[in-house]
């Protein structure tokens, strides 16, 4: 290879940095990494900024940071509103243009709510700091306002809190909110007592964490009863009003909804000219290619792939990260010359998977091996903690992990005021 080549990757996240770390230092290989935000996120742990636990700063990072040391990597804020194909270039929506050899798209999802918008404005999702944000300032509003509310159920409409999906982070949300309302809260009020908070998680299937053993989601019910959490599988939220949310024949008074029950992928996977599915992924080809373009790549939750096990690669950190080590590698075969016919296919490598539910309560499954209880969740903050991208944020996260787990206090209890509504992905 004696020219030097360009290759473009739209987002930096868990997949645009594993390829953008890959590509670094080459020296015939420039890279523009290009986000609509300047920081990288590390999302498994934003239900704790949601709910108070930790900073905005304990979980983001600076991308110019990431790469201050990689000198052919150019980081460029910016949001890209379109992708021109035939002139092989990405258009960022203040007119800006970034042309390309190889571009990867690593845009992520965002919240789907199965075809009824308007429930966002009562019910946030949980995808960038500036929803958790808002997460944790309705919260804690609904405490300051509660103490202030004139009749029990103006008082009970701000002390229940629904979360909708019951998924890994529907459930940690649920076990999240209950740790708050019934430890952290308890001596703090002088009108209203946060322990008869209720808390509702409902979710559509027939059981939470459908994607792991029976027995597993089985514990984790369990454990969130204990919580003091009401879990109701088997019903389908039917309407979100400003106060109030139906599901099955219920309708519950509510001003505290947090969803976490549906996905699509970011709204730039429409400007590539092929078909998407009905969650707006792009079926890529077993190299991470889309159809009919050998120098467009697709990665991460934007995507839907069969890996060459036959195996649905899944839409979490770490199968976005191997995706973008295994596209730029690809790339960086490509460019120097060698056959399309002796490239392998992706194949996923699943080091197992957990999902916490509340102090000193997760399950997970490594391997044959399912874990429940202390075990699973020191497994779970261990490397939680080190896949943190920088080592303050890894000190910073244990030590406020350490001290509410002997205090019940959360160091982030602030009402800020935050934007209204998120640049959504
Ligand atoms: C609340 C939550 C909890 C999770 N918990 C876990 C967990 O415990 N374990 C686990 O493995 N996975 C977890 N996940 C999933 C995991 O975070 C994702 O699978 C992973 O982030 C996907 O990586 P990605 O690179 O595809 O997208 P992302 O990491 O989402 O990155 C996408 C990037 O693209 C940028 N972007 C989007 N559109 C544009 C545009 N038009 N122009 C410029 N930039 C753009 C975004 O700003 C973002 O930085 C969780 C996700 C969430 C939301």
């Amino acid at each position: 290879m004696s020219q030097i080549k360009k290759v473009v990757i739209i987002g930096g996240g868990f997949g645009g940095v594993a390829a953008a770390k890959q590509l670094s230092d080459l020296p015939n290989v420039k890279v523009v990494l290009l986000d609509k935000r300047n920081h990288h996120l590390f999302q498994p742990l934003l239900y704790q900024v949601a709910t108070a636990a930790l900073s905005p700063s304990d979980i983001a990072y600076p991308l110019r940071s990431i790469f201050s040391k990689s000198s052919n990597i150019r980081v460029v804020m910016g949001n890209v509103c379109d992708i021109d194909r035939s002139a092989k270039e990405v258009i960022l929506e203040d007119g800006g243009k970034f042309s390309y050899d190889y571009l990867i798209v690593a845009v992520g999802a965002r919240h789907s709510y199965f075809g009824h918008p308007e429930w966002e404005e009562h019910a946030f999702g949980l995808k960038t700091l500036n929803d958790a944000l808002r997460i944790r300032e309705k919260i804690l509003l609904s405490f300051e306002k509660a103490e202030r509310a004139e009749t029990p159920e103006e008082i009970a409409k701000y002390l229940t809190f629904v979360v909708v999906g019951g998924g890994p982070t529907g459930v940690e949300m649920a076990g999240a909110i209950a740790e708050i309302t019934k430890k952290t809260m308890v001596e703090d009020f002088r009108k209203i007592n946060p322990k008869v908070a209720k808390i509702i998680l409902i979710d559509s299937g027939s059981r939470l964490l459908s994607q792991y053993p029976e027995v597993l989601s089985e514990h984790a019910r369990r454990d969130l009863h204990q919580m003091g959490v009401r879990v109701t599988c088997g019903k389908t939220v039917t309407d979100i009003q400003a106060d109030r949310i139906y599901f099955g024949d219920e309708m519950i008074m509510t001003a505290n909804i947090v969803w976490a029950a549906g996905n699509e992928a970011a709204p730039l996977m429409t400007k590539l000219g092929v078909e998407l599915t009905r969650s707006k992924q792009i079926k890529v080809r077993p190299d991470f290619s889309i159809p009919d373009d050998d120098h467009v790549f697709c990665i991460g939750d934007c995507v839907s792939l069969m890996d060459a096990n036959g195996k649905t690669v899944p839409g979490i950190a770490p199968a976005a990260a191997q995706a973008g080590r295994y596209v730029a590698k690809l790339i960086l075969k490509r460019l120097h010359g060698q056959p399309k016919s002796g490239e392998r296919p992706f194949k996923y490598m699943d080091k197992g998977s957990m999902a916490t539910i509340g102090r000193a309560s997760a399950i997970a499954v490594i391997g044959p091996l399912k874990l429940t209880g202390l075990l699973a969740w020191l497994a779970w903050s261990l490397i939680h903690v080190w896949f943190l991208i920088d080592f303050r944020s890894r000190v910073a996260v244990m030590f406020s992990w350490m001290w509410s787990f002997f205090t019940h206090h959360r160091a982030a209890r602030l009402i800020i005021y935050v934007r209204k509504r998120t640049a959504n992905k």
